[in-house]
């Protein structure tokens, strides 16, 4: 029986379907207002963690995922010129989760399982062509204004959640500062359905691979491996996506005596950013909305989806068990540290490990990722390390 309040959601992404069925499971009545004619056929996240295919496990989503991605129970650090470094096997922290793996799997994907769930309950909806422009908010209600095809339409809710991705118009329209930096290249990634562990038979299906220059993390998603790079902020789009210069990068990071086919191109800006505040009175920000990070290691859709899925959990003790809306600054508590803390930091280590000029300092990080591999007590603090089961665990201890 949905009760009588009313939450709307801008933007259709990983987090904003995440956080509309939560509600809409819970008896609210939500809007997801989508800019787009449809949900986006979005490539760029495709590592789940296992404390997420847990928390979505509960939703029942995950066994939809994993039917359609492909399991990576292994990761690995390697050289570009020492080659394998060191592997870990999730298998060592199976005690902690029903999924000791990464999952592949795209996050258009998601987002697709989410909405035809959606379906099932009538109080919930997503509103496509409807892309959110301002809101206002007094006491007990916001008003939300979007643009349609046919004009400017306005709704009134009790809380407003933006999941509208980096851009966030929301967190833009209440003046909350994104404060960090952009890093001083760009990121391009290319796809090819060549087997890179036939061409070099020990690579595993995530790998991690150093070099001061043409560092890479190579990931096997369901129907590809995508290979993902800096280019110096000169590079054009042109350039970057030069068949020539594509098939050259491929082959010094896997030499290969045939050509690579080369499919699915992308080229973005990076950023390292966190929003000063998730909370303004009774409008809320989640997931790239509220922070963003180089994509090495997956933790933006992952952290975003922790995000989503806290939140709409609190909304819905509010609304159903009668808690205050200090609940809410309590979501901002546990939720922003933990961006900054650790989702930041991580990011922030995992490029500089990978991109380390100097011979040395590449050496010793190479002797004690062996070191590490050597001892499973180690290789388990990693491992609950990089899967964010650490980053969830410190989030949910703080009060
Ligand atoms: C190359 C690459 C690889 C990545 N790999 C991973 C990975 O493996 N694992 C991982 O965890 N993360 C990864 N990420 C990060 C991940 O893609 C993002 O963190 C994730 O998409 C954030 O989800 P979101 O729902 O917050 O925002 P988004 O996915 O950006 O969704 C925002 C939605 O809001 C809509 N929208 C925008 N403006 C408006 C508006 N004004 N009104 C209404 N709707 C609006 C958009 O159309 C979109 O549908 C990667 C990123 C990149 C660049």
């Amino acid at each position: 029986m949905p009760n009588t309040k009313k939450v709307v959601i801008a933007g259709a992404g990983p987090v904003g379907c995440c956080a509309a069925l939560i509600l809409a499971r819970e008896g609210v009545s939500v809007t997801v207002l989508e800019a787009e004619a449809d949900l986006i056929p979005d490539l760029r996240a495709s590592t789940f963690h296992p404390p997420t295919l847990d928390m979505l496990d509960e939703l029942g989503v995950t066994p939809k995922l994993v039917e359609q991605g492909l399991i990576t129970p292994k990761i690995q650090y390697r050289d570009l010129d020492d080659g394998l470094v060191a592997e870990f096997d999730h298998d060592l922290i199976k005690d902690r989760t029903k999924y000791p793996y990464r999952l592949q799997c795209e996050q258009f994907k998601l987002t697709r399982v989410i909405a035809e769930m959606l379906k099932d309950y009538p109080h919930a909806e997503i509103i496509f062509e409807a892309k959110f422009t301002e809101a206002g908010q007094n006491a007990d209600t916001v008003t939300v204004t979007y643009d349609t095809p046919g004009g400017a339409e306005e709704i009134t809710c009790d809380y407003l959640i933006g999941c509208d991705g980096s851009r966030s118009v929301v967190r833009k329209s209440q003046g909350i500062e994104f404060a960090g930096f952009t890093y001083p290249e760009q990121f391009v990634t290319v796809s090819s359905p060549e087997n890179v562990d036939e061409i070099i038979p020990d690579m595993g299906h995530v790998a991690y691979i150093a070099h001061p220059t043409e560092w890479c993390a190579l990931i096997h998603a369901p129907d590809f491996w995508r290979f993902l790079f800096p280019i110096s902020l000169e590079m054009t789009r042109e350039e970057a996506f030069d068949d020539d210069y594509l098939q050259e990068r491929l082959h010094r990071l896997a030499p290969y005596d045939g050509e690579y086919t080369l499919s699915l191109r992308t080229l973005y800006a990076v950023n390292q950013r966190v929003a000063e505040t998730y909370r303004k009175g009774r409008i809320l920000l989640a997931g790239d909305s509220a922070h963003v990070n180089n994509p090495l290691g997956g933790m933006g859709m992952n952290g975003g989806i922790h995000d989503g899925i806290n939140l709409a959990n609190k909304l819905a003790r509010m609304f159903n068990d009668g808690e205050g809306d200090d609940l809410l600054d309590l979501y901002d508590r546990q939720r922003r540290p933990i961006a900054i803390e650790y989702v930041q930091a991580q990011t922030i280590r995992n490029k500089k490990n990978l991109e380390e000029t100097d011979p040395a300092v590449r050496k010793q990080r190479q002797d004690e990722l062996r070191a590490v591999a050597a001892d499973q007590k180690k290789s388990r603090e990693l491992l609950l390390q990089t899967s964010m089961f650490n980053g969830v665990e410190k989030s949910e201890a703080i009060t």
